[in-house]
């Protein structure tokens, strides 16, 4: 799981973070929610290791993750624009991070094979990127993030790039994929339907700061302040 205990981060003069405290059970799906600029991209990029360095703790597992490098943190990222290599075939760019990590060739067809397997695109490999549709492309940068066995995957908006129906598949499979790895998760988005159909909990952010956690189900019954309740639409 991921524990963050009273993280605070700036740019410069401007205080972006004021205070979140987060426990993420193991294997939870959970979703961070909020208006455009109140910090779910920065709080997430906290927990992968970019930008400046927070104040306060990010435990992963029980390890305190703050000032390591990203790549030391054992997280996967995927982004809102998919960032495939694009000199690169869909099998290069899936293994990528295998050959960084050194694991030996043998190795990474296979977990190449299995990733690319698990997302459905195995006939694919050999495909550049500039081949594949926008639905494809998103499911190659999740098979990249996955490949390298993360403890904690992270995804910030990975759906919003994609046309209504696809992007309700996409989330379907997500999800499939996330309960078959177990993978702790947390995913960003500005769709409340998203959030309420995939995650097991999730967390509105206003201002840097945490206004309610729950399930949606809670959140909704019993929004725990007027901002929660108009930004989720149940003010009366
Ligand atoms: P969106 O829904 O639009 O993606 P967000 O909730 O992800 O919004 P962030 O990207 O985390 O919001 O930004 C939070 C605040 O931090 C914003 O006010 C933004 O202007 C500021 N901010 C983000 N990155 C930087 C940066 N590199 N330098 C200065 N300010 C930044
Ligand atoms: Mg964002």
């Amino acid at each position: 799981g991921i524990k963050i205990e009273d993280l605070h981060l700036s740019f410069g003069e401007t205080q972006v973070l004021r205070g979140v405290n987060l426990d993420i059970r193991p294997g939870e799906f959970f979703a961070f929610l909020g208006p455009s600029g109140s910090g779910k991209s920065t709080l997430l990029r906290a927990i992968a290791g970019f930008g400046p360095t927070p104040q306060g703790r990010i435990l992963i597992g029980d390890r305190d993750v703050v000032g390591l490098d990203p790549w030391k943190r054992n997280v996967g990222m995927v982004f809102q624009s998919y960032a495939l290599w694009p000199h690169m075939s869909v099998r290069d760019n899936v293994g990528f991070g295998l050959r960084e990590r050194r694991v030996p060739a043998k190795q990474i067809r296979d977990r190449v094979d299995a990733a690319l397997d698990l997302v459905g695109l195995a006939h694919l490999a050999d495909r550049m990127p500039n081949q594949l549709s926008g639905g494809q492309q998103q499911r190659i940068a999740l098979a990249r993030t996955v490949v390298v066995e993360p403890e904690v995957l992270l995804l910030d908006e990975p759906l919003s790039n994609l046309d209504a129906s696809l992007r309700v598949q996409m989330r379907r499979e997500l999800l499939h994929l996330q309960r078959k790895l177990g993978l702790t998760t947390i995913f960003v988005t500005h769709d409340q339907e998203e959030a309420n159909t995939t995650s097991d909990r999730m967390a509105v952010l206003d201002g840097g700061v945490i206004q309610q956690i729950g399930t949606p189900q809670e959140l909704y019954d019993r929004p725990a302040n007027l901002f929660v309740a108009n930004f989720l639409g149940t003010a009366n």
